[in-house]
């Protein structure tokens, strides 16, 4: 584990923020002091206004973007200090999804699914045998040759679910993976993030859906303004705040 010996990352955490600014222009940090610690296994809610910080928090996660100052370290990585040529090999420890899917829409879901594996070379044997099996945990094991386009808003988020899982990462990132969908779509994906979280992979949800938070008693961290203003387990909430 590679770590900088004035900071002290505990020895479960997956991800720790130390004291972290982020800003784009002069003026507001998007990210004004953020000290984290999430660790290995959780299921984490990220929650607060437009405009707050979450999907920056996130971009900083995902080494998208670098922090202005203070301490990054995603599964011993210290994103601070990370040289770019290594920036895909961390990330393959990184599933993401998006509130809009974004999968290839004229490609099947098979093919949509191969692809992660393919840009890291898996053998073409082993890909048969992985995409299906994802497929099943996602429940579409029988749509694997419909096109993207043709599936309803929560099939084309359980396939970019598959596509997220399907190198197996450590760490799940969800941004507003529910966002585009139906009640009980939403329910859907919600129910399978728990699923995955269940088997062992650490899962941060950016939502606004204030049903989910209250329901599923996960630990929630609430920004507002680019800081931490709420960070609660068991999802317990002052509701006269909404
Ligand atoms: P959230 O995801 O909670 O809506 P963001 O992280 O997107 O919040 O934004 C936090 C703040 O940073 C906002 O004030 C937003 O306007 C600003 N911001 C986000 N992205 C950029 C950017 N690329 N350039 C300049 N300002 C940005």
């Amino acid at each position: 584990m590679k770590r900088r010996k004035y900071y002290d990352v505990p020895e479960d955490n997956v991800i720790t923020l130390r004291n972290v600014y982020k800003s784009y222009t002069k003026g507001t940090p998007a990210l004004d002091g953020i000290s984290l610690d999430i660790r290995e296994g959780e299921f984490v809610f990220i929650t607060g206004d437009s405009g707050s910080g979450k999907s920056t928090l996130i971009k900083l996660l995902l080494r998208e973007l670098e922090a202005t100052s203070g301490y990054i370290n995603v599964l011993g990585y210290d994103l601070g200090t990370l040289k770019h040529r290594k920036i895909p090999k961390f990330r393959r420890n990184l599933g993401i999804v998006f509130q809009d899917f974004r999968l290839l829409e004229n490609r099947n879901v098979f093919d949509n699914v191969a692809f992660a594996q393919l840009v890291l070379q898996v053998p073409k044997y082993q890909i048969k045998r992985n995409v299906p099996d994802i497929l099943k945990t996602v429940g579409l094991a029988d749509k694997y040759r419909s096109k993207a386009e043709e599936l309803s808003g929560g099939e084309q988020q359980r396939v970019a679910l598959a596509r997220a899982l399907v190198n197996k990462p450590l760490i799940l990132l969800a941004d507003e993976p529910t966002g585009n969908l139906d009640a009980n779509n939403a329910w859907e994906i919600m129910d399978l993030l728990e699923q995955i979280n269940e088997q062992g992979t650490t899962v941060l949800v950016v939502t606004h859906n204030l049903e989910f938070i209250e329901k599923m008693h996960k630990r929630v961290i609430r920004m507002n303004q680019g800081v931490i203003v709420e960070d609660e387990e068991g999802g317990i909430y002052d509701d006269e705040r909404y």
